[in-house]
């Protein structure tokens, strides 16, 4: 049981998740309420951020399991203070992503666009062709990026043609502090262009929105959050090159199979009669072929065994002619109840039950099914009981009493 669900409930994840269902539910938020998409959501952006940098440090989570939002407030430097969103979103992706939120380039370039594609597992598995419509900036033609007529471009008065601003505030009495921040009268672009002369194509911004289908390759054997990189295909801007369109593969759940590494997993219910006596099941692959699965006469299997097959995982990326594991893990039915007439003939077939000894004075019990939610229902209405003074419930609660 964890103190609190706020951390698990800002991911929209369940407490018992596991590092890779929180690494993919902040992935999945951190791109949509990235400041580039959604400007507006900045708290969202750094409470998602919050979040998964305590939930995805084991140490920090087994803190905050325990005691709360609270006990990682007070945890002092090391856990207490959280990493600005931004610079973790950009380790979190690698470089390159993230757009001109963070710091400067070296070089002038665009926006990196980022689009998460869900795929199912049988695309990763047999490769699989997408076609992706999508919108970006592209240098207006009419203008060819000026943003108006020839020679109408004059230099940003407010900012002298730095694109940036200096203020100065007072923050106290005497003291004076200098806050630079890009210029509103020109965004940061060091000009300005008389109303009449802006290119109507652009309406001066210079570039204008297109849309464009990109053809993306989905390679066998790619896995869930690899980036396919389609270079120069980002936004343009002017004199500056164009940055990159990143696709993120997001792998969708798949109803028999779990993808684990280059491996499958797969889980198997079996009948009783089944693990003991021997089985056969067909199982439909990802390239729908069907593999007969089946065990060798006389050879049990035991609840949550596992068994593999080699050569039938995933395809290795780069290498598809050579595959991971399947692993399957059985889980064995027991039969309710069994028929007692027929007691006697099973005994026979299973390996004999070790004979007890009973001491002359030995105790016979009655084996109840034993339910620990029951159990704290009934003790709290023992002390009701008590308090009340009359009221007595069945034989159930007076045997608890009375041990
Ligand atoms: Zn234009
Ligand atoms: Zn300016």
């Amino acid at each position: 049981m964890v103190k609190e669900t706020g951390y698990y409930d800002i991911l929209g994840v369940k407490p018992n998740a596991t590092p890779d269902e929180l690494k993919k539910a902040y992935r999945k938020l951190a791109l949509k309420y990235h400041p580039d998409k959604n400007p507006n959501e900045g708290e969202k952006f750094k409470a998602i951020s919050q979040a998964y940098e305590v939930l995805s440090d084991a140490d920090k989570r087994q803190v905050y399991d325990e005691g709360g939002e609270a006990a990682i407030k007070k945890g002092g430097a090391d856990s207490g203070d959280f990493r600005n969103p931004m610079d973790f979103f950009e380790k979190f992706f690698g470089a390159g992503f993230g757009g001109s939120g963070g710091g400067r380039r070296r070089e002038r370039r665009g926006k990196d666009v980022v689009h998460q594609m869900s795929v199912q597992l049988e695309e990763l598995y047999n490769g699989a062709t997408r076609k992706l419509q999508l919108q970006k900036n592209v240098i207006c033609d009419k203008c060819e990026g000026r943003g108006g007529k020839k020679g109408s471009i004059e230099k940003c008065l407010q900012c002298r043609g730095n694109g940036v601003e200096t203020r100065v505030q007072q923050i106290a009495p005497g003291i004076m502090q200098h806050i630079e921040q890009v210029c509103r009268k020109c965004s940061g672009t060091g000009e300005t262009i008389q109303e009449k002369d802006r290119c109507k194509n652009c309406s001066g911004r210079k570039t204008v929105r297109e849309r464009k289908v990109l053809e993306v390759h989905i390679e066998k054997g790619m896995r869930d959050g690899q980036k396919i990189v389609f270079t120069g295909e980002g936004d343009h801007e002017p004199e500056s090159q164009p940055g990159d369109i990143i696709i993120l593969l997001d792998e969708k759940e798949h109803s028999t199979f779990a993808h684990a590494g280059q491996d499958l997993m797969m889980k198997m219910p079996l009948q009783l009669v089944e693990a003991l006596c021997g089985f056969q099941r067909i199982v439909k692959t990802l390239d729908d072929r069907d593999l007969i699965v089946s065990t060798q006469p006389g050879e049990v299997i035991r609840h949550e065994m596992t068994k593999c097959i080699a050569e039938e995982g995933m395809p290795i990326f780069k290498n598809p002619m050579e595959k991971g594991t399947l692993i399957i893990q059985f889980e064995v039915i027991f039969p309710e109840v069994i028929n007692p007439s027929v007691v006697p003939t099973l005994k026979q077939c299973l390996p004999p039950a070790p004979e007890v000894d009973i001491p002359i004075d030995a105790e016979q019990t009655v084996l109840e099914d034993f339910d620990p939610k029951q159990r704290r229902q009934q003790h709290q209405r023992m002390a009701y009981d008590e308090d009340d003074g009359g009221y007595q419930d069945g034989p159930r609660v007076q045997q608890c009493t009375s041990s």
